[in-house]
């Protein structure tokens, strides 16, 4: 493999993972559209959007950005995030955001960015 195909493939998949797998679970009711973490080898924990068959068999229309092609660790989310800065696990929605990173509360927020 070249690496023009690995360029080609990141340009053509990098960041359409949602978009894709909502297309591919429109075309094919059986699929069931999948949130969560991709555990890269080589690139760590992505952000990720992907499909699943009712048995749990991974289909994943844009694992070909990943350099690890779709064989690293896929980990749905289970609708809580972890404070940044002291690891609480709480709500999504009870989290506050900034970049890619979120907050249990005002004080976390603030030792995390060196406020106080
Ligand atoms: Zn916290």
């Amino acid at each position: 493999m070249s690496m023009g195909t690995e360029v080609d493939d990141y340009a053509r998949y990098r960041g359409k993972c949602k978009e894709m797998s909502e297309a591919l679970v429109a075309a094919d009711s059986t699929l069931i559209l999948v949130r969560g973490h991709y555990e890269c080898p080589f690139w760590g924990e992505q952000p990720h959007w992907w499909t699943k068959k009712a048995d749990g068999t991974i289909v994943d229309p844009t694992k070909k950005q990943f350099p690890s092609k779709g064989l690293g660790l896929y980990v749905e989310f289970d609708g809580t995030v972890e404070c940044s800065n002291c690891g609480k696990a709480m709500a999504e929605d009870e989290a506050t955001y900034e970049s890619n990173y979120c907050f249990c509360s005002y004080e976390c927020h603030g030792q995390f960015v060196g406020v106080f």
